[in-house]
């Protein structure tokens, strides 16, 4: 099946709103093994866009509306789309009384233009919305086919999913399923190297995309069940996890932050930070996650010397022997928090995230990383550098969660961490 995607809105054409939807819509027609020909955003004119209809209908059979389904006067897609596939609206009772209700609600009463959200196809179908006052609609006219969505993401995403899709899915031939591993660890080149070839197959098919500080591989796989595909999918899945091991952290939805905290929970661990370059970087992280409070209770932002020795208890004469970008200090920090929290496990940062202050012994991008964990702390010495300090903190950030993620769960560790006993270490980090 061939579609296109039309949003409709001026505030997209202006530059106002990044057009997010048809990102989200592109890929879930590709998962659905539809090929899309065109995207397109038109204003709120209805002329013109019944002159876009027209040509898109001729030639496409599906099309995907995403916006213009308000109430207000400029919100004239179902009138204009309806008529094109030779259908007519009709006032809907039970949606003008979801409305009513959805208003009454909010202790408001319905605004008088808000009919216009109550009319439905005579022939196509009303996709209900459980998050807005907007109804999604369907028309079919001959083989040729229109779903129409709400605007705000947070009521076209469910819309979609589960109004659209069920429709949808008996008018394409067999099922794609995708399945993304989440990797952390090796670049991109690195993967090129090592499981480069598991990407040269049709079906499944795997490509590679390179984030900051983490690569993400897509496995999608076409057969005619859904059951098929996602077996397909799991057996490609598993000659990456045989070949990468746990620096694949996660899958699809997981994060690096979701799959660490879910680590200290089932450890019954908890963890502090102490944070210099990131800037509480980690610790945010950390606590978007939902239900991170069972595991973190504070961390340290310790930007200046005088915060590392007073809240973290470094000494003196190591900031003043090494300076604050240092694996002594960074061993300080995290033995200083740790204590100071009573958490089972610290992570502390520091380094230059620049773009200034670098010197050839410490160019920008130096970071130290340390954790004290059980009897010991773990030191890396990390270069981070060459693309932008938002990039390094970043990248900061992802290595220090991983650690933490490893410690947990008593992974391997990488080859260059420094490991030092805990009672040593005012004798080793002077
Ligand atoms: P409403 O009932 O809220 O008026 P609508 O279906 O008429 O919904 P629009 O008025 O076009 O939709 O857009 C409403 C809001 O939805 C926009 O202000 C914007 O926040 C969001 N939105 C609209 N189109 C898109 C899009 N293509 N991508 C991301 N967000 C969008
Ligand atoms: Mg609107």
């Amino acid at each position: 099946m061939e579609a296109e995607i039309i949003a409709v809105g001026t505030e997209l054409l202006l530059g106002d709103i990044l057009n997010t939807n048809a990102q989200f819509l592109a890929r879930q027609l590709a998962d659905l093994g539809v090929s899309v020909r065109y995207q397109h955003v038109v204003g709120d004119n209805a002329a013109r866009l019944e002159d876009l209809v027209r040509t898109a209908k001729a030639r496409s059979e599906l099309l995907v509306f995403s916006g213009g389904l308000g109430p207000t006067a400029d919100d004239l897609t179902k009138e204009t789309v309806a008529r094109r596939y030779h259908d007519a609206l009709r006032f809907d009772q039970e949606e003008m009384d979801k409305i009513t209700a959805f208003f009454a609600k909010s202790g408001r009463t319905t605004p008088a233009n808000n009919e216009k959200q109550a009319m439905v196809p005579v022939r196509g179908k009303k996709l209900p919305n459980r998050n807005g006052t907007a109804p999604g609609v369907w028309f079919e006219d001959e083989g040729r086919y229109a779903v129409l969505l709400p605007g705000p993401p947070h009521e076209l995403i469910p819309l979609w999913n589960e109004q659209a899709l069920p429709l949808l899915q008996p008018l394409c031939q067999g099922t794609l399923h995708s399945l993304t591993l989440k990797v952390t660890g090796p670049g991109e080149s690195h993967l090129e190297e090592t499981v480069g070839h598991l990407f040269r197959s049709a079906n499944p098919t795997a490509a590679i995309y390179a984030k900051t500080g983490e690569c993400h591989i897509r496995i999608t796989a076409k057969a005619a069940t859904a059951a098929e595909a996602e077996a397909m999918c799991r057996a490609k899945a598993q000659q990456f996890y045989h070949i990468l091991g746990e620096c694949v952290y996660g899958e699809n939805e997981d994060t690096l932050e979701s799959v660490t905290v879910a680590a200290l929970r089932r450890a019954r661990l908890t963890l502090t930070t102490a944070e210099s370059c990131t800037g509480g970087l980690v610790a945010r992280r950390i606590t978007d996650v939902p239900g991170a409070s069972e595991v973190f209770g504070f961390g340290f932002v310790t930007y200046a010397n005088q915060a590392k020795e007073q809240l973290l208890g470094v000494p003196g004469e190591v900031l003043a022997a090494h300076g604050a970008v240092s694996p002594q200090t960074a061993a300080w920090m995290a033995a200083g928090a740790r204590r100071a929290a009573g958490a089972d496990l610290a992570l502390a940062l520091t380094g230059l995230a620049g773009p200034g202050g670098g010197t050839p012994e410490k160019p920008v991008g130096l970071v130290y990383l340390a954790a004290a964990f059980r009897d010991r702390l773990y030191i890396r010495k990390l270069g981070l550098g060459g693309r932008g300090r938002e990039t390094v903190r970043l990248r900061a950030s992802q290595t220090a969660l991983d650690l933490a993620r490893r410690l947990t769960l008593g992974l391997p560790l990488p080859d260059d961490t420094q490991i030092v006993a805990a009672d040593r270490l005012a004798e080793e980090m002077r």
